[in-house]
């Protein structure tokens, strides 16, 4: 029969097998009565977001089939960024998911090889970052590759590594990390290779034995070159410098990753294309970008499943979105969700035949990002309000506050602006604003932070010590002067939470009076 005569977008062939899959779960069946019908889904399953479908997740977690949520059996849960009450967000994965990830890698270098010429005569770098987790738990870029590959660390890197083609990791703030973490250890490396011998601070047996062919013979020669290149002055275009055959950088550099785009052109001289070429998440792998060598703010990513998008608040088919328009995605998967808000915002910029090309524009609502971290404006004022508690005690008053991340520093990390006053009236002498008063503010601000950037301080190191900068009294109402000038209506105005760049971040940097850091991780981590 053809499907297409019969009226089926692709989308809706795709929704089909999933509902002949999974209509008997308990989860549909709750709403469709064992129906497979596409018109009854999409007028009787209701648009979720992940605390509709985390109890479902926690009774399989528990033991329970993994048939109340997905007519397949359920593999393991892969840990999003994403949290929900302050825990991370599990997503069901099934063993066919590793087949549909694995097709959209596969196109990817085909695609590469559109517009970059000489790909598959040389080598790619990839820097996996291995992750702790059990088997079950574990993040979807590292459950794609954990089967194949064993976690490779900067110093055991050799040489014959340095040749063709790319350097890729998942976030470029990952990527950057790899860049500072060779900067502190190049002379490890360099005695490595120059004794031909790994040296005993690398203890990871499977490290150790899978470097050891490449380190087999001391090779002078390579580490004096390595040598002379990594004790230059500025390690500005430091990656051509050590690659010189690199064509290109590939890592996720849109959204709030953007960050770090002119760090990366620093080390790479602007010479080496940066490449975003994929849109993926734990909940599914969405779309592969057409345009590779596009700038990465005007990325041409394409989505390619069976996905719907939020307009104002309603649904709109992928087939019928229109060129221009920000939607929210949301996703149905054969693992078990079903009109799922992933929490991504888009912006369609074209169509590829009938599938749109978007732009990605941010995760709903985050206002502060540095590594796999979300924060929220509500989570950053949830934690303020507990550590502000803490100045109340001694007579302060926190008048004002904003934040922003500060990623001039390698990892990155969130910087508070603390407008304080003094509340003291009485005959006792005021305790006065000690380093110690402001680091436990720090350190109260970190601990309400959600899961995900207490895991991202305290276990991955993605994230740098929480800084509070003081500022003068004055500073935030010469901040709404400078907004209005520019255009805020006084009014309305509310003071902004995040502060990104630009002259407002300049003038609160200009009234800087002190400057604190976390002096510890935050506790309260897996
Ligand atoms: P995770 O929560 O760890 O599964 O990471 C998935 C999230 O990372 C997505 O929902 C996006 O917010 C973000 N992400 C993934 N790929 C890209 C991309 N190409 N550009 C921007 N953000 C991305």
């Amino acid at each position: 029969m053809d499907e297409h005569k019969l009226g089926y977008t692709g989308n809706d062939l795709i929704l089909r097998k999933i509902l002949e899959k999974n209509h008997v779960t308990e989860y549909l069946n709750k709403f469709m009565n064992g129906s497979t019908d596409i018109s009854a889904f999409k007028s009787q399953v209701p648009v979720v977001t992940y605390d509709v479908v985390q109890p479902y997740i926690a009774r399989i977690a528990a033991g329970e089939p993994s048939s109340i949520l997905c007519g397949e059996q359920i593999v393991e849960l892969l840990r999003s960024s994403g949290t929900s009450r302050s825990e991370p967000r599990l997503m069901p994965s099934i063993s066919e998911d590793l087949y549909r990830r694995t097709y959209l890698y596969s196109l990817i270098m085909p695609i590469m090889n559109k517009y970059i010429r000489g790909l598959g005569e040389g080598k790619a770098m990839y820097l996996l970052f291995s992750d702790q987790s059990s088997l079950a738990i574990r993040r979807a870029l590292i459950s794609c590759t954990a089967n194949t590959t064993c976690a490779t660390s900067i110093p055991v890197l050799t040489r014959s590594f340095f040749a063709q083609k790319v350097s890729k990791a998942f976030f470029a703030s990952a990527f950057l990390r790899s860049i500072s973490f060779l900067e502190q250890h190049w002379c490890d490396l360099v005695n490595d290779i120059r004794i031909g011998q790994l040296s005993s601070n690398i203890t990871n047996s499977t490290c150790r034995l899978a470097i050891q062919s490449f380190l087999a013979l001391p090779n002078p020669e390579l580490a004096d070159e390595i040598e002379v290149i990594c004790s230059l002055e500025s390690w500005k275009g430091i990656l051509g410098k050590l690659w010189p055959n690199a064509k290109y950088i590939e890592a996720v550099l849109t959204g709030t990753m953007a960050q770090y785009i002119p760090m990366l052109e620093f080390y790479s001289d602007g010479k080496i294309p940066l490449v975003c070429t994929m849109y993926a998440s734990s909940e599914s792998y969405f779309g592969v970008n057409l345009r590779s060598l596009c700038s990465p703010e005007d990325d041409g990513l394409k989505l390619i499943e069976d996905d719907e998008v939020v307009e104002n608040d309603t649904l709109v088919s992928l087939v019928d979105v229109k060129v221009g328009c920000y939607y929210e995605l949301v996703v149905t998967t054969f693992s078990g969700l079903y009109r799922f808000r992933v929490g991504d915002v888009l912006q369609v910029t074209g169509f590829y035949n009938r599938a749109p090309q978007f732009k990605f524009i941010c995760r709903r609502n985050v206002i502060l990002s540095v590594d796999s971290d979300k924060t929220n404006e509500e989570d950053l004022h949830n934690s303020v309000t507990r550590a502000k508690k803490i100045l109340e005690n001694r007579n302060y008053l926190l008048l004002e506050y904003a934040s922003c991340t500060d990623t001039s520093t390698v990892p990155g990390h969130y910087v508070l602006f603390w407008e304080i006053k003094s509340t003291y009236e009485g005959a006792t002498p005021c305790v006065p604003l000690d380093a110690q008063l402001l680091e436990s503010c720090c350190i109260a601000v970190e601990e309400a932070l959600d899961y995900a950037y207490r895991r991202c301080r305290a276990h991955d190191k993605s994230v740098g010590p929480l800084e509070i900068r003081l500022v003068e009294a004055g500073a935030f109402d010469d901040l709404m002067d400078l907004l209005v000038s520019q255009g805020s209506s006084i009014n309305q105005y509310k003071t902004p939470r995040c502060i990104e760049s630009g002259p407002a971040l300049r003038l609160l940097n200009s009234r800087v009076t002190g400057s604190f850091f976390s002096p510890r991780d935050p506790e309260g981590t897996v």
